[in-house]
């Protein structure tokens, strides 16, 4: 049977002829936007290049061994299959043709979606400033796989430490270095030696898990960039209580296998983990429009795109004035009351209204440092400490899609909370080789004890240091 692009093979009783919607991503705003046009008369194709929604906002704990992906994901399809006229695809959109109105997928028998409305939510990719190459020895943190990857290296790093018997090795694999200090890096520095020292507590013989060293490098003034300064100085003085070593005004000139260049002086470590940077998704730039230096698409007020009334252009991949002197921020709320309004506009235009200009609702900013603290403002109040970080965990409960995600990440936190045990500590692809491997002398019979103390560990770890 040669099926029409837009017929339903589950619903042959669809009415012909309806308005087409293509929306490209199933994040917060694709999502978003699908769900608010529930019940409309419209056929919407969402297209993702992967086949779950993804909490972002809880990466980190992913990241570090608190929680399992499946734990911050849902299957779109899942999320969308009470909703009958929307169908969803898995696919990578290559090309969109705005002149055209067609969206191009990679691969496939149904590759070209021509549509009648376009909803773009492609969002971010991790921008390395010119340094690709970083790409291997740095992985950022913006999708499940990334962060299963930083897991692996943060636990494969106290493997190799127990493993060793080279005591610069030992530090250098004790080394965490998480370059950037906004939301995220401070997210991730935070919980990686709190996570090591509450869950990894006596698990080694050799590895001292109070040793683990973190650094967090940032190149502006301060971290937190984007919150009020003095929960900038929280945040440092949180993360200084963590024994993380904030450094500011330090830029990265240099990543290697083991090691980091930072303002002029090598950190020896085999870890780094990069929080520094994102631009926008290349689609953002097929639509032939002005773009900022992020390559975000400078969107109009009602959120479409200069010429094409049809085409919205949402979440982390727009750029919208909030006021005269600020952008709105690239969060969750942000896409989330973008789609809703993307889709309202869209059925305004089907009914013959005038399309709406969009109205941001701030809903604030949060961060967490550490296990228990958190630093957060709203309408200019700011809160801090305990406090904040009881609205943060409410907060993210109560956001996650899909009661089963909520129900186990409470229990998962809870269970963490009373017996510091948390159940992700999971290294799923094999241990390297080493060609060395089989040379390596084992400490022991180099004469010293199987397990060194703690002291002797870190002096022999600061005369490592660059001085
Ligand atoms: C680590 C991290 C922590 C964060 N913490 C917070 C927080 O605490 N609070 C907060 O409010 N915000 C936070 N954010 C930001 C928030 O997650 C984003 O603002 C939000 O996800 C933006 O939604 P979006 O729909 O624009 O993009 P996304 O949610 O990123 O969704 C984009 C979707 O498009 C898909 N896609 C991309 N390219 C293609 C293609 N070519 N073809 C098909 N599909 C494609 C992707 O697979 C993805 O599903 C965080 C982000 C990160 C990375």
């Amino acid at each position: 049977m040669n099926l029409d692009t837009h017929s339903f093979p589950n619903d042959p009783n669809r009415p012909r002829g309806r308005p087409r919607v293509v929306i490209i991503g199933g994040g917060f705003g694709g999502v978003s936007a699908a769900k608010a046009l529930a019940g409309a008369p419209l056929d919407i194709t969402l297209i993702d290049r992967t086949n779950h929604h993804l909490f972002q906002p809880l990466l980190y704990q992913v990241a570090s061994a608190v929680l399992p992906s499946s734990d911050i994901t849902r299957p779109i399809r899942r999320m969308l299959r009470g909703q009958a006229n929307v169908r969803v695809l898995l696919g990578t959109v290559v090309g969109i043709d705005p002149a055209q109105r067609v969206v191009q997928v990679d691969g496939g028998a149904e590759s070209r979606h021509p549509y009648d409305y376009l909803i773009v939510s492609a969002g971010l990719v991790h921008d390395y400033f010119g340094h690709d190459e970083w790409a291997r020895l740095a992985p950022g943190l913006k999708s499940v796989a990334d962060a299963e990857e930083i897991r692996r290296r943060f636990l494969l790093a106290f493997e190799e430490a127990e493993r060793t018997p080279d005591i610069d090795a030992h530090n250098e694999f004790l080394t965490f270095v998480v370059i950037g200090g906004g939301a995220t890096g401070v997210e991730l520095a935070g919980i990686l030696p709190a996570t090591a020292r509450a869950a990894m507590r006596d698990d080694f013989r050799r590895v001292d898990v109070a040793d683990t060293r973190v650094i967090l490098l940032e190149g502006g003034p301060r971290i937190l960039p984007a919150f009020n300064p003095v929960l900038s100085q929280k945040a440092e003085l949180y993360l200084g209580g963590l024994g993380v070593e904030v450094r500011t005004n330090t830029k990265v000139t240099r990543v290697e296998p083991d090691a980091v260049w930072a303002g002029g002086e090598r950190i020896a470590t085999r870890n780094v983990f990069w929080a520094a940077g994102m631009r926008a998704s290349p689609l953002g730039a097929m639509l032939g429009v002005p773009l900022n230096g992020r390559g975000q698409v400078l969107v109009e007020p009602d959120l479409t795109i200069p010429g094409h009334p049809e085409v919205y252009v949402i979440g982390d991949l727009a750029a919208l004035r909030w006021d005269e002197t600020r952008w709105i921020p690239q969060l969750a709320p942000f896409a989330n009351q973008a789609g809703r309004w993307s889709a309202a506009n869209i059925v305004r235009t089907i009914e013959g209204r005038s399309r709406e200009p969009f109205r941001y609702f701030d809903k604030g900013m949060l961060a967490t440092v550490g296990r228990h603290k958190a630093v957060g403002e709203l309408r200019g109040v700011r809160f801090s400490g305990y406090v904040a970080w009881w609205a943060w965990l409410l907060i993210h409960i109560l956001y996650l899609a899909g009661f089963r995600n909520r129900l186990s990440v409470m229990l998962e936190w809870l269970w963490g909370y009373f017996t510091m045990d948390h159940g992700s500590r999971l290294i799923t692809s094999p241990v390297p080789v080493t060609e060395d491997s089989a040379a390596a002398v084992p400490l022991a019979s180099a004469g010293e004890p199987a397990s060194l103390r703690s002291s002797e560990r870190t002096r022999l770890r600061r005369e490592s240091l660059p001085k």
